[in-house]
C-alpha cells in the first residue's frame, strides 16, 4: 500500500502524467521532497500529434512515452499505476484503484476530456479524439467507412460513408480536416482506385464566425484559405443540432449524410470528486490562485488543462494548451519548496511564446509570441 512508504521527507503526490504533472516531478529530482506519480496509464500522451495517429500518418508508440522510462535515475520518485477517485482533504488522503494514498502535498493535474455540452446524440454517435484509444477508432472507423463505400453501387449510398463533418474550427479540428482532405487528395485514388475521389467530401464546422478562434485574424484567415485550397469546405456560423449516426443537422435546417462525424468542439476538466462546487469554475476546471493552489485549501494545487488559473491578473484564464501546463508544473515545484522552507511563495507568470497550427503536411499558420 502506497501509504505506507515514508523516507521522512514531505510527500508531495501528482495526479496525471501530463505534460504538467512530468514537468513537476521532473523539477523536483534531488529536491528534499518523496515524488509519487500516479496516472491511469503507464505512459505519457503526446497529443499535438495526435491527429496523425488518427489518420495513419503516425504510429500510435510514436505518441506515448513511458512514464518510467522518463524519470530513470530520480531518485525521490516513484511511480504508480493507479486511477484517482475521490479527494479527502480532511485526511489529507485520496482514494485511488489501488487503495489510499496520503499526501503533505497534493496536485491535481489530470487535464481535460470531451465536452458535448449535455448533448446525448453527439456523445453516443460522434468520433471524438481526446485520448489514444480514441484516435485509433477514428482511425479504425474511417477505414472501415471506406471499405463499406467500395462496396455500394450508387453514389448516393456511398455518399454517408465518404463524407467527413468536423465539428469544431479549433486547431484540432482544423488539423485533422487538413490531414482528411490530404487522404482524399493523395492516398484515396492510390489505395482505394475504385472510389472516386470528388465523392469524399470534409467539413469544417464552427458555430464562431471563424477557423482558429483563439489565434490573430491573419492566422485564421489564412487557414481557412489553405483549408479551402486542399477541398474542406469551411461553415463559420453554423450551430449543428442534432445527429442520429447518419444525418447531422444544423439550425436553419440544412442537413448532411454522414457517417462520419468528428468531435473537436469543446473540452472539459477531469476533476475528481471531493471539491465543493466553490471550488469548480467554468469549464468544470479547478479554482486555483496566483499560485496554482486550489482556492480554500492550504496543500493542494492543480495545473494544466483541469486548472482555471482565473485571476485578476488573468481574468480570462489562460488557454488549453501545453506550454501552460509545462510553465505551471516548473513553476509550481519552486513555490511546494518555498512552502517547504517558509520562505514567500512567487505567482505564476504565463510566458507566451506564441501557437502555431499545420494544416496539411507542408502548410502551417503561427502567431509568434514574445521571443525573450
Ligand atoms: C488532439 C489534440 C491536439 C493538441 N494540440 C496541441 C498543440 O498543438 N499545442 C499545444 O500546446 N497543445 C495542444 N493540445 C493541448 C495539450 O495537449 C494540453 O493542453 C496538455 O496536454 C495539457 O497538459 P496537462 O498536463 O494539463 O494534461 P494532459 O497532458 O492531458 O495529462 C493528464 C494526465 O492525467 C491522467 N489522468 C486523468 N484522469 C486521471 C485520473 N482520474 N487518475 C489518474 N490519472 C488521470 C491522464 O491519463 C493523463 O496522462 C492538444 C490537445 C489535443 C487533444
Amino acid at each position: 500500500m502506497e501509504s505506507n512508504y515514508n523516507t521522512g521527507f514531505p510527500k508531495v503526490v501528482i495526479v496525471g502524467a501530463g505534460f504538467g504533472g512530468i514537468e513537476l516531478a521532473k523539477a523536483l529530482n534531488k529536491k528534499e521532497v518523496d515524488v509519487l506519480l500516479i496516472d491511469k496509464h503507464n505512459y505519457h500522451t503526446f497529443q499535438p500529434l495526435m491527429y496523425q495517429v488518427a489518420t495513419g500518418s503516425l504510429e500510435a508508440d510514436s505518441i506515448a512515452f513511458s512514464v518510467r522510462k522518463n524519470f530513470e535515475g530520480q531518485r525521490n520518485f516513484r511511480f504508480r499505476i493507479a486511477e484517482l477517485k475521490k479527494i479527502n482533504t480532511a485526511k489529507n488522503s485520496i482514494e485511488t484503484s489501488i487503495g489510499e494514498i496520503e499526501y503533505d502535498y497534493l496536485v491535481i493535474a489530470t487535464g481535460s476530456t470531451n465536452n458535448f455540452f449535455g448533448n446525448k446524440e453527439f456523445e453516443k454517435y460522434t468520433l471524438p479524439m481526446k485520448s489514444i484509444p480514441e484516435a485509433l477508432n477514428l482511425r479504425s472507423a474511417v477505414l472501415q467507412n471506406l471499405e463499406t463505400a467500395l462496396l455500394l453501387s450508387t453514389p448516393e449510398e456511398r455518399e454517408p460513408y465518404l463524407t467527413f463533418v468536423l465539428v469544431g474550427a479549433g486547431p484540432t479540428g482544423a488539423e485533422l480536416a487538413g490531414s482528411i482532405a490530404e487522404i482524399r487528395n493523395f492516398i484515396l485514388s492510390k489505395d482505394y482506385p475504385e472510389l472516386h475521389k470528388e465523392e469524399m467530401k470534409v467539413y469544417l464546422v464552427d458555430a464562431l464566425p471563424k477557423v482558429l478562434a483563439n489565434m490573430s485574424e491573419q492566422a485564421s484567415k489564412k487557414a481557412q484559405q489553405f483549408l479551402e485550397d486542399m477541398n474542406v469546405e469551411v461553415l463559420t456560423n453554423v450551430k449543428v443540432q442534432t445527429y442520429d449516426g447518419t444525418v447531422i443537422s444544423f439550425e436553419g435546417g440544412r442537413e448532411i449524410k454522414t457517417k462520419n462525424v468528428i468531435w473537436s468542439a469543446g473540452v472539459m476538466g477531469v476533476v475528481p470528486e471531493g471539491f465543493s462546487k466553490e471550488q469548480i469554475a467554468k469549464g468544470n476546471r479547478i479554482s486555483t490562485d496566483e499560485i496554482n493552489r486550489v482556492i480554500g485549501l492550504n496543500n493542494v494545487f492543480s495545473i494544466g488543462d483541469v486548472s482555471s488559473s482565473v485571476t485578476e491578473a488573468m481574468p480570462k484564464g489562460l488557454p488549453g494548451v501545453a506550454p501552460v501546463a509545462i510553465q505551471q508544473g516548473k513553476h509550481l515545484a519552486k513555490n511546494i519548496l518555498h512552502i517547504i522552507k517558509g520562505e514567500p511563495t512567487v505567482n505564476f507568470k504565463y510566458n507566451d511564446q506564441g501557437s502555431m497550427a499545420t494544416i496539411g503536411r507542408n502548410k502551417a499558420v503561427v502567431d509568434m509570441g514574445k521571443i525573450l
